[in-house]
């Protein structure tokens, strides 16, 4: 049977609904990357898109440029999300795998403008210094984690850290803190609200819940598969709560 250029475009668009029809209803495993911002040295900030659902969960690595074991992991994880999309079902997942992409090239802590970029949010508790910043978002990277908070509005964040190698939260995240911890040897400590930090901002001042992920040093030394046994069902738990289900 041929098809006019009018039910061509018909059939197109059937298909083109039905396709969307099922990713909601099953979670969709593509992964879209967008840069959303560039550094001082203009690098491109990249995230990562996984899904399409309204339950919004950010993860993020290496903030600290210094603490890069995260970046390895959460690779890992998109493959995973990937392979397994029925943890997308009803949620879309929000990537940043390198924060702060001059700190993580030059294997430093902080920006090129000497900056800790985790102490440079506008939180309630923000205190001005050279090393947090004159005024708080005065960092091009600070801002770009800011605008991704604004647009996808996470219903929980994970930002990924070491050395201190604990679960750590602040805001309304106990019990999303416990659930992670059944899944890694990690145990769930509080170290105390910082400055500035995007804890402080997102978990105190916005009221989202958020994990500061803390790997031990010796994850720099782990290769990525090594990093997923130890902690992968772990940022899976946080996709998946309160669903303590992991596939
Ligand atoms: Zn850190």
């Amino acid at each position: 049977m041929l098809f006019t250029k009018s039910t061509r475009s018909l059939r197109t668009q059937l298909i083109l609904s039905l396709t969307v029809g099922l990713m909601m209803m099953t979670g969709c495993s593509s992964i879209k990357t967008t840069v959303v911002g560039m550094s001082v040295e203009d690098r491109p900030i990249e995230c990562q898109q996984i899904g399409w659902g309204r339950d919004t969960v950010m993860i993020m690595a290496t903030i600290h440029g210094n603490e890069a074991a995260g970046t390895p992991l959460v690779s890992k994880l998109a493959e995973h999300l990937k392979e397994h999309p029925k943890v997308l079902k009803g949620r879309k997942v929000i990537i940043m795998p390198v924060a702060n992409p001059d700190g993580y090239v030059h294997n430093s802590r902080f920006n090129v403008n000497g900056v800790d970029l985790n102490r440079n949010f506008p939180a309630d508790n923000f205190d001005a210094s050279q090393r947090h910043g004159a005024y708080a978002l005065c960092e091009p990277e600070s801002r770009t984690i800011k605008a991704v908070l604004d647009k996808y509005k996470p219903n929980r964040i994970v930002s990924i850290h070491q050395p201190v190698a604990c679960i750590d939260y602040d805001g309304p995240a106990a019990k999303l803190a416990d659930a992670m911890g059944l899944h890694t040897n990690l145990p769930v400590k509080r170290i105390g609200s910082r400055p500035g930090s995007l804890g402080s901002y997102a978990g105190l001042t916005l009221n989202i819940p958020i994990i500061t992920f803390e790997l031990p040093a010796t994850a720099s030394a782990m290769d990525r598969e090594s990093l997923w046994d130890a902690y992968g069902m772990s940022l899976v738990a946080a996709i998946r709560y309160p669903d303590a289900q992991l596939h």
